[in-house]
């Protein structure tokens, strides 16, 4: 499952000597409130984000922005 906010993977993977295992999110601020709390701002973000209504995606897009994330970029940095 890649980040919902920032599209990236994630996690951080640790080598446990049968593989690599996910021990962290350590994407994005919103990505970690998300995915390790379930924090109650991201998930209502991420609502907003899915959201039909114009003036909730705007507002989701406010948050993203404050947490410097660039919806708009799909590209993957890895
Ligand atoms: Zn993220």
């Amino acid at each position: 499952m890649d980040c919902p906010f920032c599209k990236c993977d994630p996690y951080e993977y640790v080598d446990v000597g049968v593989g690599f295992v996910p021990v962290a999110v350590t994407c994005c601020d919103l990505g970690i409130d998300l995915i390790q709390y379930g924090g109650k701002k991201a998930r209502q973000t991420l609502a907003n984000m899915r959201s039909y209504s114009p003036r909730k995606k705007a507002r989701a897009m406010k948050v993203l922005r404050e947490y410097g994330i660039k919806p708009e970029r799909r590209t993957r940095w890895q």
